[in-house]
Parts: C-alpha cells; structure tokens; sequence
C-alpha cells in the first residue's frame, strides 16, 4: 500500500459511474443514436458480464447450494386474470398531476421535491429555480404551480396503473388484453402446486426466479436505481405457519433469517458495512396482507435507498390464486393429517440496483506516484474479466504467441483478454479500471532470444490489482494459481512460494 492515498472520499458521484460506465462499456443509454429511450439503459461488453456474474453467484448460493430450494423460469406475458388477483389491477397505482400548460406528467408526492421554475412579481417577472419546498427568497412565494415550466396550474391527482398493457393475438380489443409482469413473483404461487407435486417438495421451501419485470413509471430516474424495464431476482419461501422454530412462529424465524442471510451475501460480495442498514416498515406503511416488511437499504450517490425488500406476506397470495382460480393450493401437513396455506417470505432484489451498489462500493481513486489511479475493487467473482493478458513488447512476435496461447488457455475457464495496444503501465490502469483483478504479462525473459541462442524461463509476471504486488509464476502453474486466486484465494498466500515484486 505503500505510497497511495485515497483521492476521493465516498461516496462517488452518479456523474462519475455514469461517465466511467459508458466509456469503458458497461452500461450505454438504450437507443442512444436517436436520443434515446426514456429511462432504458443497455449493458455492454463489461456490464453483461457483471450483471450476469451477479445472478449466477445468486442462483448458485440461494438456490444451487440449498437443499431447500428450486428455481424456475416462467413467461413475461401471464393470464390477465393473475393480475386481479394480485391486485395489480386495482392498486398497483401512482397518483399523478398533469401540468395544463406544458403538458408535463408528474407523480403527486414529487411535486414538492423537485426544484421549480418561477416568475417573481417582486422583481418584474424575472425567472428563479428554486431549491425543492423552499420558498422564494424575494417575496416569499411557495410552489403552487408547474415546478418545470412555472406556468400551468396541475391537475388534481389522479390513480396511474404502472403496468404496460399489449394485446395478445391479431386483434386490439378488450378481451385480448395482457400485461408485462410488474414483477416476477406472481408466477412462483401460480406454479405452487406443479412445483409442489413435481418436486416432491416439503415445507420449508423456496421457489427463486430471476427476470425481466416492467412498471411504467411515471418519474423514473438516476440512473439505472429506477427504470421501467428491470430485472429481479424473487424468492418465495413457503413455510407452513403452525410449526415453530426455536419456540418462535415458523415464518417470524424464517423472515429473520432470510434478512441475515441476504445481508451477509451483499456484504461477502464487497459492500461495507457502514453502507448498508435495514429499514423496518413503519404500520402504515405495511400493504394490508404484510405482516411484516424490511428494507435493506444502501448508501447509493443518490443517498440510502433501498437496494432489497424482505416482506412477511402471510397467506394472501395462496389464497387470493386459490380463490380466482378455483384451484386448491395447499399444503398436506402429514404429522397434524391436515390441508394447511402456506405463509411466505419474500426477499425481492433489483439485480440492476445490485450491480449499482456493487459498483458505487468498488469504485476508488487513488494517487499512485503522483499519478491519479481510478479502481473498481470488485470482489474476483463478480469482475467482468478475471485476467488480462499483456504483451510487454508487441514487435516480438514470439511474445505475441505465447500471450494469445495463453489468454486462449486460461478463457475456456474464465473471461480472460488480450490487450496490446499501449505501453504497459497504461494497460494496468485500464484494467485497473474496470476491475480486472489479475493482470499477466509476457516479456522477454519469458520467451527469450532465439537468435543470441537465449532460452526463455517459461515463467509469467502475475500483478494483482489491489496491492499492485507481482509474482513470477510458471506458465504451466497458471490455471491452478487462478483457480485459487479466483475462488477466494488470499494473493500473499497464494503467491508465496513465488518470487515476488512491487509494480515497477
Ligand atoms: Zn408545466
Ligand atoms: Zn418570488
């Protein structure tokens, strides 16, 4: 660690992960050569891999690893009649004022935190923005108008449905009415019972589904915290709510555990503590089937949000199905000789929000001799690429080949690149940068001189991103020095048995 300071002090700024994901082809804006699309982001070459490495460690450590859980994968376009029961017809809604002059559409309770346009009569109309719920500081007038435009008078507020509504088959009419899912949940209780039976499943057990959702919403924004088309990963966990666990209601016992445990995955994955807390739903705010709701809230640049909901949702998803569907959906309790409703606890995770924090988290700046170093401290599972492998001398064809054989070696196990346009020291900080924790270079010593009659040692610099420390390490010894590096590995232990240097 020897000579760097941390530039900037955290958080860092949306501006800045904007700018960095956009350059360096993590998230681009979604049709941007036309001016892009409202609140719709795409990934790039850099941002699919984290997005992707975010779900595969979550079905792998919520699912894959658990003997109580299954997932499944259902469609985006479910029977309409799914959407009643749930409720997301009726009061899946925002309230929402219209300005009358520009036209502007705003959802009711953010009015007041937006800064607002106004014309003030005590100094000839000139036009102010000022700050959200503060008042003019000239004559002490408060928003009563359009905060954008601070001409139209706004509508009174009324109820928005927040799904995007299509039509199934060639013809628009009512009868053919479908919705995009506004979220995944709904297809683990309508498949309660084909899980149940096919799986032979006992209670406790959960059902996960990661997938696309979509919620028209009125005022997205910040980025990719809030966009229309998102992506979830649910968890239903079905508990049967007449056992106990250690002298406590099954689900009261499950809902803190699944609290701890979605905690502790963050925070093994690279998010700090003291950016993360929880947040207990007050009564009130509580839909009216919660039992009980907790927020796992992270300090993004936007300020705490919630990055994770927990919810106590008792039995009213079961039997609002059951109800609609006529079908049964219970569960035979074999000991009592009796049909039971499941309770279910329900962790709810935007995978997009995620990747936000995982990246606000990551993100440092250091000084290096002078020189400003930007890096994204991503945990090794969840970096887009694991390795670089880079030329020292790309004139020297024999240095070329054997860094290609080698990247080609170590990519049929990870995502592993070759770099070779720049000077070594700039190579580092671009993969620096992105979060690649390992970088490997080929030199001349590596291949040596065929025509002085020089043979090479075969041995390979590895530089680890974090500390900047390298090792010399035999070529044959690299994937094994990689499977351990990259499954958790500590680099001092991993590379002792090596000779060992400072970036030079
Ligand atoms: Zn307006
Ligand atoms: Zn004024």
């Amino acid at each position: 660690m020897r000579g760097r300071d941390i530039l900037v002090p955290m958080p860092v700024t949306m501006d800045t992960l904007v700018s960095l994901c956009k350059r360096r082809g993590f998230i681009f804006q979604s049709s941007e050569i036309y001016g892009g699309t409202g609140s719709c982001y795409d990934y790039g070459p850099l941002g699919v891999e984290l997005k992707q490495n975010i779900k595969r460690l979550l079905w792998r450590d919520f699912v894959q690893s658990r003997a109580d859980m299954v997932g499944i994968d259902a469609s985006i376009l479910m029977h309409p009649t799914v959407w009643k029961a749930s409720g997301h017809l009726d009061h899946f809604t925002d309230p929402m004022v219209d300005c009358r002059e520009c036209k502007l559409r705003f959802r009711a309770d953010d009015v007041d935190t937006l800064p607002w346009t106004h014309y003030c009569p005590a100094t000839k109309g000139n036009k102010f923005t000022i700050p959200p719920g503060e008042p003019c500081s000239h004559c002490g007038a408060r928003r009563t108008l359009c905060p954008d435009c601070g001409k139209g008078l706004l509508t009174a507020p009324r109820q928005f449905n927040l799904m995007f509504k299509t039509f199934m088959g060639p013809v628009e009419e009512d009868a053919s009415v479908a919705y995009l899912r506004p979220e995944t949940a709904q297809a683990m209780f309508v498949n309660f019972d084909n899980v149940l039976q096919s799986m032979r499943m006992k209670l406790p057990f959960g059902i996960a589904q990661a997938g696309r959702s979509f919620r028209n919403e009125i005022t997205p924004g910040n980025f990719i915290f809030r966009t229309r088309e998102f992506e979830q990963m649910e968890i239903e966990y079905f508990v049967n709510p007449r056992d106990t666990v250690e002298g406590r209601p099954a689900d009261e016992y499950w809902h803190d555990r699944w609290i701890a445990d979605c905690m502790a995955w963050f925070q093994r994955y690279g998010l700090r503590e003291e950016n993360l807390k929880l947040r207990e739903h007050d009564k009130d705010e509580l839909s009216h089937y919660s039992k009980r709701t907790v927020d796992i809230d992270y300090r993004f640049p936007i300020g705490w949000s919630e990055l994770m909901g927990i919810a106590n949702r008792t039995d009213f998803d079961l039997k609002q199905h059951a109800k609609f569907s006529g079908k049964s959906l219970t569960y035979f309790d074999e000991e009592r000789k009796e049909h039971v409703v499941p309770y279910v606890v329900e962790p709810a995770m935007g995978v997009d929000r995620a990747l936000l924090a995982f990246m606000a988290d990551a993100y440092v700046e250091e000084e290096v001799r002078g020189e400003k170093r930007v890096v994204l401290r991503f945990h090794p599972e969840l970096a887009p690429v694991k390795v670089a492998v880079l030329p020292l001398l790309k004139k020297r064809d024999e240095i070329v080949r054997r860094a290609r054989a080698i990247r080609a070696d170590l990519a049929k196990q990870w995502r592993v690149v070759y770099d070779d346009t720049a000077a070594i020291g700039r190579l580092y900080r671009r993969q620096d940068e992105v979060g690649t924790p390992y970088c490997v270079t080929v030199d001349v010593q590596t291949v040596g001189d065929s025509e002085k009659g020089e043979v090479g040692d075969g041995k390979v610099t590895i530089r680890d991103r974090d500390s900047m420390e390298q090792a010399r390490v035999p070529i044959d010894a690299l994937p094994a020095v990689f499977h351990d590096l990259l499954s958790g590995g500590v680099w001092a232990q991993v590379t002792a048995r090596f000779e060992r240097q400072i970036e030079k």
